[in-house]
């Protein structure tokens, strides 16, 4: 594995459109197509070295190596579950850490990948919200977790889901620019239509994603029915309505013409009653979407449980009988700790982050007045 992690006085490449690589190295002295070959050994071959790119001189590997690094971050936790999902806690050079997680099904890889150390929304059940956020990734530390974890599929990689930690809409510009280079065909080439950006729903941020010109996936992390439940689970709800939400949603849709995935994680006896899947029911038909329910993954010291198989099969039902069909989606990497932020949260409790020489700073985090 390769290990730049106390040097950054390098500029990570990965931060570097081809553009960028094309002016970098016509600087050096270079032609424009080395910034290819430079660019096709990192996101093509994988390489891990300036070394490894044999087409390219001596000379200028070494020039290269002394200007910029690769990968940044050092792998300090892999878990492999017995589904083949794998989960991978990532320290950066400032100590900070990030998750990121390969899951295999039978017809694709997908990468879910964070867009922020910490979270700044802090969903009550949730462990990636535990601690608050200490800061935004950067382009090139999401493209990372995203190399990171193709490295760890066995066939290709075929959708990245920025369903880590973090909340992407409130990173907006850095996230969106990683995803043009994960989409890129000079980068990770991933179609547009295979990368999902998971939004617990900042109504003006749908809407400017709308208007990229991308056909990006969109999955509305809902999770709750009312506004007045809403705001119990989710603090940032506080400010933005579901109406709000579902008016954004539809605009979405209309200017995308993508149907808009929604999330709702089931919380024993909090929202899978039958009341809150009549008023699921009432919220989407609203909009043009899929329904994905998710059994929680519970969280040591947070107080709520997971509902038992039955229990979200009588929601399934339940929404069914107002006209509405849902997924269970099959939850992953139960054994290694794969819910949302859990790794992480672990590591931090056992102390890993007090071991390192710079201290991490938590940053206290408003929802932002654009939303
Ligand atoms: Fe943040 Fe998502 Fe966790 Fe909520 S569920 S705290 S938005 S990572």
């Amino acid at each position: 594995m390769i290990d730049s992690y106390d040097d950054s006085s390098r500029a990570h490449i990965l931060t570097l459109t081809l553009d960028d690589l094309t002016t970098i190295l016509s600087d050096m002295g270079q032609k424009p197509f080395r910034a290819k070959q430079v660019a096709q050994w990192v996101y093509e071959h994988g390489a891990v070295s300036f070394e490894d790119m044999t087409n390219l001189s001596k000379a200028l590997r070494e020039s290269l190596a002394t200007r910029f690094e690769i990968y940044r971050s050092r792998i300090i936790h892999r878990t492999a579950s017995n589904d083949g999902t794998v989960k991978l806690l990532l320290e950066w050079p400032d100590g900070a850490t990030s998750e990121c997680v390969m899951i295999p099904t039978d017809r694709q890889t997908t990468g879910c990948i964070s867009s922020q150390v910490g979270c700044p929304v802090g969903c009550r059940f949730c462990a990636s919200g535990l601690d608050g956020l200490q800061r935004n990734l950067t382009a090139g530390e999401i493209v990372e977790q995203a190399l990171r974890v193709r490295a760890e599929a066995v066939g290709r990689l075929t959708n990245i889901v920025f369903m880590g930690l973090g909340e992407p809409l409130a990173n907006y510009g850095t996230v969106m620019q990683s995803v043009r280079m994960i989409n890129a065909s000079w980068g990770m080439g991933i179609g547009a239509r295979k990368i999902t950006i998971s939004t617990v729903g900042l109504p003006r941020q749908i809407r400017k994603l709308a208007d990229e010109g991308l056909q990006l996936n969109l999955a509305l992390s809902l999770h709750a029915p009312t506004d007045d439940l809403r705001r119990e689970l989710i603090p940032w709800a506080d400010r933005i309505s579901i109406d709000e939400l579902a008016k954004a949603c539809r605009y979405y849709f209309d200017r995308t013409g993508r149907e808009i995935t929604l999330e709702y994680t089931l919380l024993h006896a909090t929202n899978d009653l039958p009341q809150h899947a009549r008023e699921l029911a009432h919220f989407v038909k609203r909009l043009r979407c899929n329904v994905n329910l998710l059994r929680y993954n519970p969280v040591e010291s947070l107080p709520y449980r997971r509902p038992t198989s039955e229990a979200a099969h009588a929601f399934q039902q339940a929404l069914r009988k107002y006209g509405v069909n849902s997924h269970i989606r099959k939850s992953r990497g139960l054994d290694i700790e794969a819910a949302c932020g859990q790794l992480r949260y672990t590591e931090m409790k056992r102390g890993v982050d007090h071991d390192r020489s710079l201290p991490v700073r938590t940053v206290e985090v408003k929802v932002p007045r654009s939303c």
